[in-house]
Protein backbone atom coordinates (compact mmCIF):
# COMPACT_ATOMS: atom_id res chain seq x y z
CA UNK A 1 0.00 0.00 0.00
CA UNK A 2 1.37 3.60 -0.79
CA UNK A 3 -0.14 6.16 0.94
CA UNK A 4 -0.53 8.18 -2.48
CA UNK A 5 -3.27 5.66 -3.80
CA UNK A 6 -5.32 6.98 -0.22
CA UNK A 7 -5.36 10.70 -1.15
CA UNK A 8 -5.98 10.52 -4.76
CA UNK A 9 -8.26 12.99 -5.86
CA UNK A 10 -7.79 14.75 -2.46
CA UNK A 11 -7.93 18.71 -2.65
CA UNK A 12 -7.65 19.60 0.72
CA UNK A 13 -5.72 17.37 3.33
CA UNK A 14 -4.77 18.33 7.24
CA UNK A 15 -1.98 16.32 9.03
CA UNK A 16 -2.14 16.04 12.65
CA UNK A 17 0.23 13.90 15.58
CA UNK A 18 0.00 13.53 19.29
CA UNK A 19 -0.49 16.59 22.00
CA UNK A 20 2.64 17.34 23.42
CA UNK A 21 4.26 16.11 20.43
CA UNK A 22 7.73 14.28 20.57
CA UNK A 23 10.49 13.53 17.74
CA UNK A 24 8.60 10.48 16.14
CA UNK A 25 5.49 12.36 15.63
CA UNK A 26 6.95 16.12 14.62
CA UNK A 27 9.10 14.04 12.24
CA UNK A 28 6.45 11.80 10.77
CA UNK A 29 4.03 14.85 10.40
CA UNK A 30 6.24 16.92 8.70
CA UNK A 31 7.91 14.47 6.80
CA UNK A 32 4.57 13.52 5.34
CA UNK A 33 3.68 16.93 5.05
CA UNK A 34 7.10 17.87 2.76
CA UNK A 35 5.95 14.50 0.64
CA UNK A 36 2.39 15.45 0.52
CA UNK A 37 3.16 18.60 -1.10
CA UNK A 38 5.54 18.07 -3.52
CA UNK A 39 3.42 14.86 -4.44
CA UNK A 40 0.32 17.02 -5.00
CA UNK A 41 1.54 20.65 -5.65
CA UNK A 42 -2.56 21.82 -6.52
CA UNK A 43 -3.55 20.36 -3.01
CA UNK A 44 -4.32 22.76 -0.02
CA UNK A 45 -2.61 21.08 2.76
CA UNK A 46 -2.61 21.83 6.21
CA UNK A 47 -0.73 20.68 9.57
CA UNK A 48 -1.70 21.23 13.01
CA UNK A 49 0.33 20.51 16.29
CA UNK A 50 1.12 21.38 19.27
CA UNK A 51 3.86 23.87 19.12
CA UNK A 52 7.20 21.80 18.58
CA UNK A 53 10.41 22.05 21.02
CA UNK A 54 12.90 24.47 19.47
CA UNK A 55 15.16 21.93 18.73
CA UNK A 56 13.04 20.82 15.65
CA UNK A 57 13.65 24.54 14.26
CA UNK A 58 16.33 22.19 11.47
CA UNK A 59 13.33 20.88 9.77
CA UNK A 60 12.02 22.53 6.51
CA UNK A 61 8.77 24.27 7.10
CA UNK A 62 8.27 23.31 10.49
CA UNK A 63 7.07 27.12 10.75
CA UNK A 64 4.12 26.06 8.26
CA UNK A 65 2.89 24.24 11.27
CA UNK A 66 -0.54 25.74 12.72
CA UNK A 67 -0.71 25.63 16.80
CA UNK A 68 -3.32 26.81 18.64
CA UNK A 69 -5.39 28.36 15.35
CA UNK A 70 -8.45 25.69 14.13
CA UNK A 71 -10.49 25.75 10.87
CA UNK A 72 -13.94 25.11 10.49
CA UNK A 73 -12.96 23.43 7.14
CA UNK A 74 -14.78 20.17 6.67
CA UNK A 75 -11.09 18.22 4.94
CA UNK A 76 -11.52 15.22 1.89
CA UNK A 77 -8.73 13.59 4.09
CA UNK A 78 -7.36 13.78 7.58
CA UNK A 79 -4.08 12.10 8.31
CA UNK A 80 -3.60 11.18 11.87
CA UNK A 81 -0.12 9.89 12.90
CA UNK A 82 1.64 8.27 15.88
CA UNK A 83 -1.63 8.24 17.15
CA UNK A 84 -5.11 7.79 18.16
CA UNK A 85 -7.98 10.25 17.97
CA UNK A 86 -8.68 10.85 21.65
CA UNK A 87 -5.12 12.29 21.67
CA UNK A 88 -5.11 14.52 18.92
CA UNK A 89 -6.56 17.17 21.17
CA UNK A 90 -8.63 19.82 20.05
CA UNK A 91 -7.87 19.24 16.32
CA UNK A 92 -10.22 15.73 17.34
CA UNK A 93 -13.31 18.00 16.19
CA UNK A 94 -11.76 18.79 12.79
CA UNK A 95 -10.69 15.13 12.26
CA UNK A 96 -14.21 14.10 12.91
CA UNK A 97 -15.72 16.18 10.12
CA UNK A 98 -13.03 14.86 7.73
CA UNK A 99 -14.63 12.83 4.79
CA UNK A 100 -11.63 10.34 4.90
CA UNK A 101 -9.97 9.34 7.75
CA UNK A 102 -5.89 7.80 7.82
CA UNK A 103 -4.68 6.55 10.53
CA UNK A 104 -0.93 5.54 10.62
CA UNK A 105 0.69 4.59 13.61
CA UNK A 106 2.65 1.96 15.72
CA UNK A 107 1.28 2.10 19.08
CA UNK A 108 0.27 -1.37 20.33
CA UNK A 109 -2.52 -0.28 22.34
CA UNK A 110 -4.18 1.41 19.24
CA UNK A 111 -6.99 -0.29 17.48
CA UNK A 112 -7.18 1.86 14.38
CA UNK A 113 -9.34 5.03 14.55
CA UNK A 114 -9.75 6.26 10.78
CA UNK A 115 -11.18 4.46 7.76
CA UNK A 116 -8.31 3.64 6.67
CA UNK A 117 -5.81 2.15 9.57
CA UNK A 118 -2.36 1.51 8.85
CA UNK A 119 -1.59 0.23 12.50
CA UNK A 120 1.59 -1.80 12.66
CA UNK A 121 3.46 -2.35 16.52
CA UNK A 122 6.40 -3.92 15.19
CA UNK A 123 7.58 -0.79 13.65
CA UNK A 124 10.23 0.69 15.76
CA UNK A 125 8.57 4.55 14.67
CA UNK A 126 5.64 5.83 12.98
CA UNK A 127 8.45 7.69 11.01
CA UNK A 128 9.63 4.07 9.80
CA UNK A 129 6.58 2.73 8.53
CA UNK A 130 5.73 6.34 6.67
CA UNK A 131 8.79 5.69 4.48
CA UNK A 132 7.58 1.77 3.61
CA UNK A 133 4.09 3.82 2.41
CA UNK A 134 5.96 6.64 0.28
CA UNK A 135 7.40 5.87 -3.11
CA UNK A 136 11.31 6.39 -2.90
CA UNK A 137 11.73 8.42 -5.88
CA UNK A 138 9.58 11.12 -4.77
CA UNK A 139 11.97 11.46 -1.16
CA UNK A 140 14.45 14.21 -1.16
CA UNK A 141 17.07 15.25 1.28
CA UNK A 142 14.32 17.43 3.48
CA UNK A 143 12.13 14.21 3.69
CA UNK A 144 14.46 12.45 4.23
CA UNK A 145 15.65 14.19 7.23
CA UNK A 146 12.28 14.58 8.52
CA UNK A 147 11.84 10.91 8.57
CA UNK A 148 14.92 10.18 10.16
CA UNK A 149 14.53 12.60 13.15
CA UNK A 150 11.59 10.57 13.91
CA UNK A 151 13.36 7.18 13.67
CA UNK A 152 16.34 8.28 16.17
CA UNK A 153 14.13 9.63 18.35
CA UNK A 154 11.63 6.68 19.28
CA UNK A 155 14.20 3.92 18.97
CA UNK A 156 16.74 6.36 21.27
CA UNK A 157 19.22 6.85 18.18
CA UNK A 158 18.67 3.12 17.12
CA UNK A 159 19.54 1.55 19.95
CA UNK A 160 16.75 0.28 22.16
CA UNK A 161 15.12 -2.97 21.31
CA UNK A 162 12.17 -1.84 19.00
CA UNK A 163 15.27 -1.33 16.08
CA UNK A 164 15.09 -3.99 13.01
CA UNK A 165 17.09 -4.82 10.32
CA UNK A 166 14.48 -3.15 8.63
CA UNK A 167 14.95 0.47 10.74
CA UNK A 168 18.57 0.15 10.10
CA UNK A 169 18.23 -0.61 6.51
CA UNK A 170 15.66 2.42 6.18
CA UNK A 171 18.29 4.38 8.35
CA UNK A 172 21.05 3.45 5.81
CA UNK A 173 19.03 5.00 2.86
CA UNK A 174 18.04 8.10 4.56
CA UNK A 175 21.43 9.12 5.38
CA UNK A 176 22.44 8.58 1.35
CA UNK A 177 20.60 12.03 1.14
CA UNK A 178 23.63 13.44 2.59
CA UNK A 179 22.54 15.54 5.56
CA UNK A 180 24.56 16.20 8.73
CA UNK A 181 23.02 13.13 10.61
CA UNK A 182 25.92 13.28 12.99
CA UNK A 183 24.66 17.28 14.01
CA UNK A 184 20.98 16.46 13.94
CA UNK A 185 21.06 13.63 16.54
CA UNK A 186 23.80 15.81 18.84
CA UNK A 187 21.79 18.68 18.63
CA UNK A 188 17.84 16.85 18.68
CA UNK A 189 18.60 13.97 20.49
CA UNK A 190 21.64 14.33 23.80
CA UNK A 191 22.38 18.26 24.06
CA UNK A 192 20.28 19.63 26.77
CA UNK A 193 20.29 23.44 28.16
CA UNK A 194 21.79 23.81 31.53
CA UNK A 195 18.18 24.11 33.06
CA UNK A 196 16.95 21.32 31.81
CA UNK A 197 20.45 19.31 32.92
CA UNK A 198 19.64 20.41 36.05
CA UNK A 199 16.05 19.31 36.57
CA UNK A 200 17.46 16.02 35.01
CA UNK A 201 20.05 15.99 38.09
CA UNK A 202 17.25 16.90 40.57
CA UNK A 203 15.23 14.29 39.21
CA UNK A 204 17.50 11.72 39.58
CA UNK A 205 18.50 13.05 42.85
CA UNK A 206 15.29 12.55 44.34
CA UNK A 207 14.24 9.51 43.12
CA UNK A 208 12.84 6.80 45.17
CA UNK A 209 13.57 2.92 44.58
CA UNK A 210 11.27 0.00 45.82
CA UNK A 211 10.45 -3.33 45.59
CA UNK A 212 14.49 -4.52 45.95
CA UNK A 213 15.25 -2.00 43.27
CA UNK A 214 13.71 -3.44 40.88
CA UNK A 215 11.28 -0.04 40.20
CA UNK A 216 12.13 3.39 40.52
CA UNK A 217 10.05 6.76 40.67
CA UNK A 218 10.87 10.71 40.52
CA UNK A 219 8.61 13.27 40.34
CA UNK A 220 8.74 16.97 39.36
CA UNK A 221 5.77 19.45 40.84
CA UNK A 222 4.74 22.94 39.19
CA UNK A 223 6.45 24.69 41.74
CA UNK A 224 10.15 22.94 40.90
CA UNK A 225 9.21 23.62 37.46
CA UNK A 226 8.77 27.14 38.07
CA UNK A 227 11.49 27.15 40.06
CA UNK A 228 14.13 25.89 36.95
CA UNK A 229 12.33 27.82 34.44
CA UNK A 230 11.48 24.70 32.35
CA UNK A 231 8.29 23.40 30.30
CA UNK A 232 6.93 20.11 30.18
CA UNK A 233 9.37 19.92 26.89
CA UNK A 234 12.20 19.88 28.84
CA UNK A 235 11.74 16.59 30.99
CA UNK A 236 12.07 14.26 28.04
CA UNK A 237 14.68 11.86 28.76
CA UNK A 238 14.57 11.85 32.40
CA UNK A 239 12.41 9.18 32.66
CA UNK A 240 15.04 7.09 29.92
CA UNK A 241 17.96 7.89 32.21
CA UNK A 242 15.62 6.59 35.54
CA UNK A 243 15.45 3.14 33.49
CA UNK A 244 19.38 2.66 32.71
CA UNK A 245 19.79 2.24 36.63
CA UNK A 246 21.18 -1.45 37.16
CA UNK A 247 19.17 -3.14 38.37
CA UNK A 248 15.81 -1.55 37.20
CA UNK A 249 12.60 -3.20 35.47
CA UNK A 250 10.49 -0.43 35.48
CA UNK A 251 11.03 3.69 35.65
CA UNK A 252 8.05 5.85 36.52
CA UNK A 253 8.45 9.62 36.11
CA UNK A 254 5.78 12.36 36.41
CA UNK A 255 4.92 15.50 36.45
CA UNK A 256 2.41 17.68 37.68
CA UNK A 257 0.48 19.01 35.38
CA UNK A 258 -2.81 20.53 37.10
CA UNK A 259 -4.35 20.35 40.69
CA UNK A 260 -3.94 16.47 41.32
CA UNK A 261 -2.90 15.63 37.80
CA UNK A 262 -0.16 14.38 37.20
CA UNK A 263 1.41 12.74 33.69
CA UNK A 264 3.16 9.93 33.84
CA UNK A 265 5.81 7.96 31.72
CA UNK A 266 6.74 4.44 32.72
CA UNK A 267 9.52 2.37 30.62
CA UNK A 268 10.34 -1.30 31.42
CA UNK A 269 13.65 -3.33 29.77
CA UNK A 270 10.55 -6.09 28.38
CA UNK A 271 9.68 -7.46 32.26
CA UNK A 272 6.81 -5.57 32.98
CA UNK A 273 4.55 -4.83 30.09
CA UNK A 274 3.60 -0.81 30.81
CA UNK A 275 1.58 -0.19 27.79
CA UNK A 276 -0.89 -3.16 29.51
CA UNK A 277 -0.59 -0.85 32.78
CA UNK A 278 -0.65 2.64 31.06
CA UNK A 279 -3.67 1.23 29.07
CA UNK A 280 -5.86 0.36 32.42
CA UNK A 281 -5.93 3.98 33.23
CA UNK A 282 -6.68 5.46 30.52
CA UNK A 283 -3.73 5.54 28.51
CA UNK A 284 -0.96 3.92 26.00
CA UNK A 285 1.81 3.21 23.88
CA UNK A 286 4.27 -0.29 23.84
CA UNK A 287 5.54 -2.80 26.42
CA UNK A 288 8.78 -0.63 27.20
CA UNK A 289 7.47 2.82 26.56
CA UNK A 290 3.79 4.20 27.96
CA UNK A 291 2.38 6.61 29.57
CA UNK A 292 -1.22 8.03 30.70
CA UNK A 293 -2.71 10.67 32.80
CA UNK A 294 -3.51 10.23 36.06
CA UNK A 295 -5.53 11.64 39.09
CA UNK A 296 -4.83 11.72 42.86
CA UNK A 297 -1.82 12.38 44.79
CA UNK A 298 1.66 11.82 43.82
CA UNK A 299 1.43 8.83 46.19
CA UNK A 300 -1.68 7.68 45.83
CA UNK A 301 -0.42 7.08 41.70
CA UNK A 302 2.92 5.25 43.36
CA UNK A 303 0.49 2.98 44.95
CA UNK A 304 -1.78 2.56 42.06
CA UNK A 305 0.97 2.07 39.93
CA UNK A 306 3.14 -0.15 41.75
CA UNK A 307 0.14 -3.09 42.56
CA UNK A 308 -0.44 -3.66 38.70
CA UNK A 309 3.62 -3.75 38.61
CA UNK A 310 4.11 -5.72 41.51
CA UNK A 311 1.23 -8.30 40.09
CA UNK A 312 3.06 -8.95 36.47
CA UNK A 313 6.65 -9.42 38.47
CA UNK A 314 4.99 -12.21 40.66
CA UNK A 315 3.79 -13.85 37.26
CA UNK A 316 6.93 -13.18 35.87
P1 LIG B 1 5.95 9.31 27.04
O1 LIG B 1 6.53 8.71 28.24
O2 LIG B 1 4.84 10.25 27.31
O3 LIG B 1 6.98 9.89 26.13
O4 LIG B 1 5.26 8.16 26.23
C1 LIG B 1 5.85 6.94 25.94
C2 LIG B 1 5.10 6.26 24.81
O5 LIG B 1 3.75 6.05 25.17
C3 LIG B 1 5.06 7.10 23.53
O6 LIG B 1 5.09 6.23 22.43
C4 LIG B 1 3.74 7.80 23.63
O7 LIG B 1 3.24 8.13 22.36
C5 LIG B 1 2.87 6.78 24.36
N1 LIG B 1 1.87 7.45 25.19
C6 LIG B 1 2.09 8.36 26.16
N2 LIG B 1 0.94 8.78 26.72
C7 LIG B 1 -0.05 8.12 26.08
C8 LIG B 1 -1.49 8.13 26.18
N3 LIG B 1 -2.12 8.88 27.06
N4 LIG B 1 -2.17 7.33 25.33
C9 LIG B 1 -1.54 6.56 24.42
N5 LIG B 1 -0.20 6.50 24.29
C10 LIG B 1 0.54 7.26 25.09
MN1 LIG C 1 4.88 9.74 19.85
MN1 LIG D 1 6.01 6.94 17.94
Amino acid sequence: MKIIDEVKGAMTIAISGHIRPDGDCVGSVMGLYLYLKKALPAAEIDVYLDKPADIFRCISHIEDIKSGFYSEKEYDVFVALDTTDDRLGDVETIYRKARKKINIDHHVSNRGCGDVNIVEPDRSSTAELLYELMDAEMIDEEIAKAIYIGIIHDTGVLRYSNTSPRTLQIAAELIKFGFDFSTIVEETFFEKTYRQTQIMGRSVLESVRFMEGRCIVSMVSRRMMEFYCVTPKDLDGIVNQLQSVKGVDCAIFMYETGTLEYKVSMRSNGKVDVSAIAVKFGGGGHVRAAGCTMNGTYHDNINNLSIEIAEQLENE
